[in-house]
């Protein structure tokens, strides 16, 4: 597509977004609509008493609030092969896996083409407003994609990731190719079982298109930090790839071979230019920007748990700019970037009104079974914390996704949302309540003591170990290189001191929660518990770190193998 038609393809993403979000409250009556005339005859929305009403007021009636628990005995019938109009009126073409980083185990939840419409909306919204502000020439996207296992159900349906069954749909490509650039790597790259083999061959054929790069980007900053990482281990392998036009022995699977060598010739120039670019870089600070002159941003999803890499990532990416993408699950879409200039930290998302209908259950004046009433979209107020809640066009009936978002404040009369954190409470041992945001505030006041010291925390988790009383938080830690007992005792106090929640300050004084523990794990043990998640079916791009292993026996062995130091907290002896 000439680039002017793209811009005005671009330009008219944005007027549509703003004619539906001039009277959100209007498009979601209409959202609502048509979700309930699509899925009208479901069992399950027959059995709720319905009757083919479609205003909000008898949906709210009829409707309960539910949990994946509630539909996932619905939801069970359609993987056995129940092809009835269960759950949706459309047929469910896949079954998406979660990435079940977030909750403990996958879930399945159904996929059907209205989803792949709604993500081609989203990604073309998005890159609008990207578009408005870092204008793309014609070239290539390095894309750290990747596809994951397909499997079968019991009743024949395809069983993958959310991610794989986007990928896979004949939209993605056309909606790549004409709002996006091309990216770099071919299909064999992306669906190729082995993870590692991928990421190398993303690395070269980045590096064979160098100069055609106009943006860098994953589903989330954690694969970017990763594709780095081996970067930094693996440059001269690639750079003698380069070199020879013969592709590293260690690119096993004939598929990907045969693919990359398709487009890999001998080009010693290259080869000296990346050489020399590495050698000159200061603890590969910028490498991004160097290797890849044209490259205008990096880009993907930088918040919420997500933050935590981007320190790493803006070494990496020296002075370009980090670009927040969308925010979605494999449940459905939500919200779109519209102000891609602010940094991670402050990014918000605009809530795509046509794309779902959303309530919101206040935190405020909420107990805590969340029992709240919720809100309509156009109701939340700035400020405030809410729970978000789901309805969808792929069988979602005002389901609690379990994110917790702030408002804060309105793009015409859509909210403007900031991720706060997952609802689930990651550490609790009796009256003590933390979620993943409050251990992620403790973390950034640790790190900034490691910081002083030139040190990285590369990744975290923690664990509630009540194995013997009293019950005692444990936090893990792998750090870039060793850190001196004595920083490591700071930082664990400084943890223990920040945890400023009532419950947990009062159960420390009285010694009914125990000391602190950080324990300090080898370099490699998070890669490690990414690769059990893979072996679990969770595809790369949706991995998201564990911020509480809790409910994984072989995740907190995985941690417990790799321990080389262990401190605890000396606040409050
Ligand atoms: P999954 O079901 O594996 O696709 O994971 C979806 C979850 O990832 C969401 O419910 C959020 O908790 C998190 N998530 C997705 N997009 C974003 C984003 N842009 N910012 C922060 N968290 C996100």
């Amino acid at each position: 597509m000439p680039e002017s038609d793209r811009d005005s393809v671009m330009e008219k993403a944005i007027q549509e977004f703003d004619e539906i979000t001039r009277d959100s409250s209007k498009v979601q009556r209409e959202t609502l609509k048509r979700i309930l005339e699509e899925n009208g005859e479901t069992e399950y929305l027959q059995n709720l008493g319905l009757k083919g009403r479609t205003d909000i007021e008898s949906y709210r009636a009829c409707v309960p609030l539910v949990t994946h628990k509630d539909i996932a005995p619905y939801i069970q019938r359609i993987v056995d092969g129940d092809n009835s109009k269960i759950l949706t009126g459309k047929p469910v073409t896949s079954i998406s896996l979660s990435s079940g980083t977030t909750q403990g185990k996958p879930k399945y939840l159904l996929f059907n083409e209205e989803l792949v419409l709604n993500t081609m909306e989203i990604y073309r919204l998005s890159y609008a407003f990207r578009n408005r502000e870092f204008p793309l020439e014609k070239g290539r996207a390095l894309q750290f994609i990747y596809g994951s296992k397909q499997l079968k159900t019991n009743g024949g349906l395809t069983l993958t990731t959310a991610t794989t069954n986007v990928y896979l749909s004949s939209q993605f490509k056309s909606t790549l190719k004409s709002i996006q650039s091309q990216c770099t790597s071919p299909d064999e790259v992306i669906f190729c079982p082995d993870f590692l083999q991928s990421l190398y061959c993303h690395l070269l054929c980045g590096l064979l298109y160098k100069d055609q790069v106009q943006f860098i980007s994953a589903t989330f900053a954690h694969s970017l930090v990763v594709a780095f990482q081996s970067f930094e281990k693996d440059y001269l392998e690639l750079i003698n790839d380069v070199r020879t036009g013969v592709l590293s022995n260690k690119i096993t699977n004939t598929i990907i071979r045969t693919a990359v060598s398709e487009i890999l010739h001998p080009n010693p120039e290259l080869a000296d230019e990346i050489f020399k670019i590495c050698k000159g870089l200061s603890n590969w600070y910028g490498v991004i920007q160097e290797i890849w002159p044209n490259c205008k941003y990096v880009y993907g999803i930088m918040t919420g748990t997500m933050e935590h890499y981007t320190r790493k990532l803006k070494h990496y990416a020296g002075t370009l700019p980090l670009v927040c993408s969308e925010y979605g699950s494999s449940e459905g879409w939500i919200g779109s970037v519209v102000d891609p200039k602010k940094p991670p930290e402050s990014a918000c998302f605009a809530i795509v009104p046509d794309i779902g209908f959303f309530e919101f259950i206040p935190l405020k004046n909420n107990d805590d079974d969340g029992n709240c009433e919720p809100v309509g979209l156009t109701e939340v107020q700035v400020g405030e914390e809410y729970e978000i809640i789901i309805t969808t066009f792929a069988g979602l009936y005002r389901y609690r996704l379990g994110d917790i978002l702030r408002v804060e404040g309105f793009y015409n009369s859509t909210p403007l949302v900031k991720f706060m954190c997952r609802k689930n409470l990651i550490l609790t041992i009796n009256i003590d309540k933390n979620t993943e945001k409050d251990l992620q505030l403790v973390i950034d006041e640790a790190s900034k003591l490691l910081s002083a010291e030139k040190l990285d925390l590369l990744d975290y988790t923690s664990y509630g170990d009540v194995s013997s009383g009293p019950g005692h938080y444990v936090i893990f830690w792998e750090l870039n290189s060793q850190a001196k007992d004595e920083v490591l005792q700071n930082c664990c106090d400084c943890m223990d001191r920040t945890f400023i929640d009532a419950g947990y300050m009062g159960s420390r004084k009285t010694g009914a929660i125990g000391p602190l523990e950080l324990r300090v794990v080898e370099k490699g043990t998070f890669r490690k518990i990414l690769y059990y998640y893979l072996s679990c079916g969770t595809s790369v791009g949706q991995f998201k770190t564990p911020r509480c292993v809790g409910a994984c026996k072989i995740v907190l062995d995985i941690l417990n193998e790799g321990v080389v130091e262990r401190v605890f907290s000396r606040v409050y002896d």
